[in-house]
């Protein structure tokens, strides 16, 4: 079974800016499912902010295995609900890419819990992504660094909960640093921040870029998914082992004696 991913686009620049139509004529969404369908594996579709739902309904989120995410200028447009049924398919084993200005993503703050505020100045720097994490199957396939000519630049501090694994740190021509490929986990679904990807650079035709896409989606499925309807999951009492030492009426010296704990 091929892993089921779906690509989420606010689709929005690509129809309102040329120069970014010209990069992508058929939406960054399309751009980059065609890069994870070129992979062994993955199964890849997209959706849409205009779409009924987003294109996200409760019935396809549970046929989806990863969850990509490319949002900017319509963060606040992402329907609540839509975004809490997305959290909860996380909790449940739904792997999750953010891709760049995801960041400020409702979906990406609802799962960090915290502001992911960063610094950013859009002047075409250069930008190096180190790997600093060789190890690291998302990784896997890249040599010391990605280097691209034209990047936005987005700098520290990035105000997100410490992660579960750094897998690249980026320099800037600028001199800034950015943490810019981290790992966490929500319940039993893997999620993935990776930084590049401004929409006036041709950042998803790279080939290493695209290479990274393949690796997280492979490193985010959860073939598992061991915590099925977790939003419904009750809080469930359970019995003393045993009779507790008050009803027994020792003292706390004569239950240390008796082999109460
Ligand atoms: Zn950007």
């Amino acid at each position: 079974m091929p892993i089921r991913t779906v690509v989420w686009n606010e689709f929005l620049h690509e129809h309102e800016n040329e120069a970014v139509r010209g990069i992508y004529p058929d939406g960054i969404h399309r751009t980059i499912a065609g890069a994870l369908n070129a992979g062994e594996g993955i199964e890849a579709t997209t959706a849409t902010l205009e779409e009924p739902e987003h294109g996200l309904a409760q019935a396809r989120l549970d046929e989806t295995d990863v969850l990509v995410w490319w949002g900017h200028k319509a963060h606040g447009r992402v329907s609540d609900e839509v975004v809490e049924r997305v959290a909860q398919r996380v909790h449940e084993g739904m792997g999750l890419l953010v891709l760049h200005s995801g960041h400020f993503s409702k979906i990406f703050k609802r799962l960090m819990g915290t502001p992911c505020s960063l610094r950013w100045r859009e002047a075409g720097e250069r930008e190096r992504l180190w790997v600093i994490n060789p190890s690291h199957p998302i990784a896997h396939g890249i040599d010391r660094a990605i280097e691209l000519p034209n990047s936005e630049m987005y700098g520290e501090p990035f105000l997100v909960p410490e992660p579960l694994e750094t897998v690249f740190v980026s320099w800037f021509e600028g001199g800034e640093v950015f943490r810019s490929g981290l790992t966490y986990r929500r319940g039993a679904g893997n999620v993935f921040y990776f930084e590049p990807g401004h929409e006036t650079y041709p950042i998803y035709h790279d080939r290493q870029i695209q290479t990274v896409l393949r690796n997280a989606v492979r490193w985010a499925y959860n073939p598992a998914r061991p915590w099925k309807d977790v939003a419904n999951a009750p809080n469930v009492p359970v019995e003393a082992a045993r009779e507790p030492i008050e009803r027994k009426g020792l003292s706390l010296h004569q239950a240390g004696e008796a082999g109460y704990r």
